[in-house]
């Protein structure tokens, strides 16, 4: 019924319907090659791949007014074992000692590797060379990885580096698919999906877009349509719906991600795997001053993190995603770094960096000041930092099993930045198969659909998204390529 009524509106629609941005190369046509939703790195890579593997005519779709979503947000990091950057640095890995690394850290639970562990494991197989496309393309990383959590240091940055390299890779995929003659319309929306027929094997012929300001017009794609729309971290309605536990948890990341691909595809019929592991969502630790995600400090940097009442609750060095877990678990709305000058002195040169110079870190002469300004109770801080500092002269954290990064806290002065946890990236997600084609409920491909990245949910495991051998824009590339590829040859 649904996919009828579309029809028919697509057929009362008029060219004159169409009304373009200043990116659009389209005026007066109501149809395209291979149709590309979402312009982030999947979409990108998307449209990028199609035209290089001979599409004619390929458009890409952004709601927002400009191409970047979450990828241009990011962290810049794009972890992948067996790359050519890992050689030069001297670093032994592989394919399969990544592949290996994560199924022993978690990834064995995670839904989509059971459903279909082809669909996983050539993530881990073709990103490495994908990171190669993107450097053919003019995406600069930079030359040394980085450690996270995993046994090799894996995190390779887009140039220049931590938080600050996603621009460059997004300006440089759009400057490619540019060049390369992709039709790029912003402030338009993907509203529904048009189908040929309201049959159970109907194909995807087109989609319904929206244009900022309420406007409705058709386009229809011969070659099909890949969906590269985002997740929903931002749509408090699916979050609620998929995973009602985090329900009122804040969310982060770009607002336009709410859902509306999987929505999209979920009304003809499409498949979402809803995967609850580690919370079902990947949350960040965000500094509540700035609004900026801080967590890499947890496992560079000696510090405790404390709740309200001033008491420990997780081993710090497990992440960021742990800690968040644990705060949602126990329901503490805020937490706070505690460190101390000496670890502020020794370790200002990693990650701490950036938040010094350009967050508000609050400096205090002793421990009772801090907990007082910051409303935290001192009387048990006092009695949390005695007992960490006790189990540090003996070696062993007697609370939490920490085994990393032990150092006393006891020299002034004394730092808090007060955190809590915001979504940001949601692991449940549409079904695809290897070639990016979405499956409907029966796990039968929806003909002339495709789909790549956060749309399709993710990998997540143990530490979460990019907490392991893989991550967010590496799944983004890797699925993003293969759609366009794919799309290309209908
Ligand atoms: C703060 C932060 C830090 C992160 N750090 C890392 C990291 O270091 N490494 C890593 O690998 N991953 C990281 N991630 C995750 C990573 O950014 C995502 O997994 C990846 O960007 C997903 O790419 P995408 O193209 O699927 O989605 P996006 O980049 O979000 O692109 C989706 C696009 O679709 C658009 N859109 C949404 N709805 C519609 C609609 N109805 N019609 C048309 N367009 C629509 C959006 O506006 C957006 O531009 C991070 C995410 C965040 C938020």
């Amino acid at each position: 019924m649904q996919r009828r009524t579309f029809i028919q509106l697509c057929s009362g629609l008029s060219i004159a319907a169409f009304s373009y941005s200043p990116l659009l190369a389209i005026a007066g046509e109501t149809k395209t090659g291979v149709l590309v939703l979402g312009g982030g790195m999947a979409g990108l890579c998307a449209a990028i791949s199609a035209k290089q593997n001979g599409a004619k005519e390929v458009t890409l779709v952004e709601k927002g007014g400009f191409l970047g979503g979450h990828s241009i947000l990011s962290g810049s990091g794009y972890w992948i074992g067996g790359t050519k950057i890992q050689e030069k640095a001297g670093i032994d890995d592989s394919v399969e000692i990544n592949w290996e690394d994560s199924l022993e850290r978690g990834l064995k639970l995670n839904r989509f590797l059971k459903r279909n562990p082809e669909v996983a494991r050539q993530v881990y197989e073709k990103g490495p060379k994908d990171l190669d496309w993107l450097e053919s393309l003019g995406v600069k990383f930079t030359d040394q990885p980085a450690q996270a959590i995993g046994n090799r240091k894996r995190v390779h940055y887009f140039a220049p580096g931590y938080r600050v390299g996603s621009p460059q890779a997004i300006k440089s995929l759009q400057k490619k698919a540019e060049e390369l003659g992709v039709n790029i319309v912003v402030n338009t929306k993907l509203v529904s999906l048009i189908t040929d027929s309201d049959k159970r094997d109907a194909a995807v012929v087109g989609a319904i877009l929206e244009k900022r300001g309420g406007e409705k017009f058709a386009l229809y794609a011969k070659n099909g349509v890949v969906l590269a729309t985002g997740g929903f971290a931002n749509g408090p309605e699916m979050v609620e719906k998929y995973h009602p536990y985090l329900k009122g948890v804040k969310s982060h990341g770009s607002k336009l991600n709410v859902g509306e691909g999987i929505k999209a595809a979920v009304a003809i019929g499409a498949n979402v795997i809803v995967e609850h592991y580690g919370f079902g969502m990947n949350m960040l630790f965000v500094g509540t001053h700035s609004n900026v995600s801080i967590g890499q400090p947890l496992v560079e940097v000696p510090l405790i993190v404390v709740n309200k009442e001033g008491e420990r609750f997780q081993d710090e060095t497990r992440g960021y995603l742990a800690v968040n877990h644990k705060m949602v678990e126990k329901k503490f709305k805020l937490a706070y770094w505690i460190l101390d000058s000496k670890s502020v002195d020794k370790y200002k040169d990693t990650s701490l960096k950036i938040w010094f110079e350009k967050q508000k870190v609050n400096k205090y002469s002793t421990t009772k000041e801090l907990a007082e300004a910051e409303g935290i109770s001192y009387k048990n801080l006092e009695k949390t930092i005695r007992i960490y500092n006790e189990d540090v002269a003996k070696g062993k954290d007697s609370e939490y099993g920490r085994t990393k990064l032990l150092q006393t806290i006891d020299t002034a002065p004394y730092y808090a930045f007060e955190c809590e946890p915001q979504i940001y990236t949601s692991y449940s997600g549409l079904e695809i198969n290897k070639k990016a084609q979405v499956l409907n409920e029966a796990g039968v491909p929806i003909k002339g659909l495709y789909a790549a990245g956060d749309v399709t949910g993710h990998l997540a495991y143990q530490s979460g998204l990019g907490g392991g051998g893989i991550s967010g824009l590496v799944m983004a590339t890797v699925y993003g390529k293969i759609a366009g590829e794919e799309a290309a040859k209908n």
